[in-house]
């Protein structure tokens, strides 16, 4: 079978031509153990095999001798840490088709668009990066187009009509059914956005994780929760993503494992709502329930067994709500050392009116209450938050209210936006929406005041010794690296040893508002 010929034949031909493909491959697959590809060490060899289930052969596989067959996939992606986790995902289950990513766009066999939905401009964005690629796709005609994201989840029919060039379009639960959306858009498009009633499950022991080797990743992301119930006004995620769908711990210690086999260091959790992990998983019918009905909080007890894998020696999460909040996390924080200083809580207004508009389900006060606990443990916790400035119906007070709890926090970093409406989203409706011209200087009243803060805080730091967990050399600057403290401040590491992956005190020398500097000693 030539370098894909089969794609341009005519459509029975190209059935005919995929079939037999896919028959040559089934008769490839049986004498292939799919062991090797993935799990190197021996399970007596390895403390780390007890976590590690047998994997089985899931999706076909090709000897080199077939490397015609290798296929080149672009994927770009916006938005958070599980948009990138999710393309991640996505290049290993089209690894197993044979696909290897590539950064040039033209090269590609199958672009892929992974969305994010959370600002308005984020979908303009994707429609007219849509339109720069139909250009290509007229030039190669056979080049497969996907988007997916939350942007196919929340506008697949718009999408679908405004680019009838695109291929495929699939919302963020069917990341696992990539291989068979692939095959049949080669058919004819394909859209597909239904939510998965069926949990949340991510089979690495079926197929593994993504690593790049060539990086020596020291950090990897690793998706626990997706969706969220809790319906704050301004916000899309329940709408592109769902209900709280948890993956189950055995599943999500297996890839810490995995990364930790391979010298990750640092787990970072990740969830639109971690705090909530879990309590899907133990209602009935993924009903779920309180942590207060259960009288624990799984989120904490996930963080236990993460801390237990052999190689694992920081771990972070995001993102973390005050609800669904319980003294539990205090604990772990108290008793797991591997649990860094840098908690990002998301408060997103000062004032209880406006959390109450926002549908928030909490206080200021009940905020520092769950700030508190975490201090009272960790007296060096570095904070962050999400504020939004501009709420419908916020008022020079309610704007005040958000600045003084700014001043009361003490922050590490902010991350601050204008109100924006999102189509669909009850806040559209209300009344009192605040003039651009207003929401613009109440950001930059807010960015103002936080940037002293920071730079307060990092000016502090110098003459201190922090211990650095190395994380990536610096493409720019010789014997130059980047790693983070314990606090999570990124620091630039002068040395002309080889640094990645090593955790070793550092003399802080300089501070700037983004990063700190210093050499090790
Ligand atoms: S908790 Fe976060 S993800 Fe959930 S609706 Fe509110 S802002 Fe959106």
């Amino acid at each position: 079978m030539s370098d894909g010929g089969h794609l341009f034949a005519t459509l029975p031909a190209r059935t005919k031509a995929l079939q037999e493909h896919a028959e040559g491959i089934t008769k490839e697959n049986s004498n292939m153990s799919h062991t090797e590809t993935v799990v190197t060490a021996s399970q007596d060899e390895n403390p780390l095999a007890k976590y590690m289930p047998k994997p089985q052969v899931s999706y076909p596989d090709i000897p080199l001798r077939h490397a015609g067959f290798l296929k080149k996939v672009y994927v770009q992606t916006w938005g958070c840490q599980m948009n990138v986790a999710d393309t991640e995902r996505m290049l290993s289950l089209l690894g197993r088709m044979n696909y290897r990513p590539t950064e040039v766009v033209e090269e590609a066999d199958f672009i892929l668009l992974n969305t994010c939905h959370i600002r308005e401009k984020a979908r303009h964005k994707v429609v007219s990066r849509l339109g720069e690629l139909r250009a290509l796709k007229e030039r190669k005609p056979d080049t497969l187009l996907g988007v997916s994201g939350c942007v196919a989840q929340a506008e697949a029919k718009a999408l679908a009509k405004e680019a009838p060039f695109v291929d495929v379009i699939f919302g963020p639960d069917q990341i696992e059914e990539l291989p068979t959306l692939v095959e049949q858009a080669l058919l004819r498009p394909v859209v597909k956005t239904e939510f998965n009633s069926n949990g949340y499950s991510i089979p690495v022991d079926v197929i593994p994780p993504y690593f790049d080797e060539t990086k020596q990743e020291v950090s990897k992301f690793i998706n626990i929760v997706k969706g969220c119930n809790n319906f704050c006004t301004f916000c899309v995620v329940p709408y592109t993503r769902g209900r709280e769908k948890s993956r189950v711990s055995a599943e999500v210690v297996a890839e810490a494992a995995y990364f930790a086999s391979r010298g990750v260091k640092e787990i970072v959790l990740l969830g639109q709502n971690v705090n909530s992990y879990g309590l899907d998983l133990a209602g009935e019918n993924h009903k779920k329930v309180t942590p207060e009905a259960l009288g624990s909080l799984p989120f904490a007890e996930l963080l236990y067994e993460v801390a237990a894998v052999p190689g694992v020696e920081r771990i972070r999460f995001t993102t973390s709500n005050p609800h669904d909040f319980t003294p539990q996390l205090a604990r772990a924080f108290e008793q797991l050392p591997e649990l860094c200083d840098a908690f990002h809580l998301p408060v997103q207004s000062g004032s209880d009116r406006i959390l109450d508009r926002m549908n928030r389900q909490y206080t200021r006060a009940e905020y520092l209450e769950r700030v508190g606990w975490i201090r009272a443990v960790r007296p060096e916790m570095a904070f962050s938050t999400d504020i939004i400035v501009g709420f419908p119906g916020e008022t020079d007070e309610d704007f005040e209210d958000t600045l003084s709890l700014v001043r009361e926090m003490q922050y590490a970093f902010i991350y601050a936006f204008k109100y924006s409406p999102r189509r669909g989203t009850p806040a559209t409706r209300f009344k009192e929406q605040v003039p651009e011209s207003v929401k613009d200087a109440r950001l930059q009243t807010l960015l103002e005041l936080q940037k002293k803060e920071t730079e307060r805080q990092n000016a502090q730091e110098i003459g201190q010794v922090r211990n650095v967990l190395v994380l990536y050399k610096n493409k720019k600057e010789a014997n130059a690296w980047y790693g983070r403290t314990f606090q999570g401040r990124l620091v630039k590491v002068h040395s002309t040893e080889v640094l990645l992956g090593q955790t070793l005190p550092v003399k802080i020398s300089g501070a700037n508002v983004t990063a700190l500097e210093g050499s090790p000693v």
